[in-house]
């Protein structure tokens, strides 16, 4: 049988940026060619809109978010964790549903990212034993 990914909605082209932008990944691509993969954008899950502010974890990662020690906010100031929180646990909901073998995440995004400060969904599904990669 094929292997099931979920894929960051954006990296294959999808118009779900903050910035609305369709940047999709050629090595994101190529890495998912053979198997089945299932676009999901955490932030549009959560309820929000295309394009909308940019956001960020300042004081923390996206697992201090989960459990209340940090905020992801914008640029002006709005706390919109509540929205990335359930953007985050909708995408868990899928990739048990579906029986993922992993996820391949956009790198850099405060719901996505893998390294660095890790993203509020990275942190859950990482949380919840499922194999991340970064892209
Ligand atoms: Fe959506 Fe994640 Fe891409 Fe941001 S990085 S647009 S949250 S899929």
């Amino acid at each position: 049988p094929k292997s099931v990914f979920l894929v960051s909605a954006c990296l294959i082209g999808l118009c779900t940026r903050y910035d609305a932008a369709i940047k999709p990944d050629a090595s994101c691509s190529k890495f998912l060619k053979n198997h089945i993969w299932i676009p999901v954008c955490p932030e549009q899950l959560g309820g929000m809109p295309t394009p909308r502010p940019a956001a960020d974890i300042t004081n923390g990662t996206g697992l201090d978010v989960l459990q209340g020690r940090a905020q992801v906010c914008t640029k002006a100031g709005d706390d919109v964790s509540a929205s990335f929180i359930k953007g985050a646990q909708e995408v868990l909901k899928i990739a048990r549903s579906q029986s993922i073998t992993g996820a391949c995440l956009k790198a850099r995004s405060p719901s996505c990212a893998v390294s660095g400060v890790t993203g509020v969904t990275a942190a859950l599904l990482k949380q919840n034993g499922f194999k991340l990669y970064e892209f």
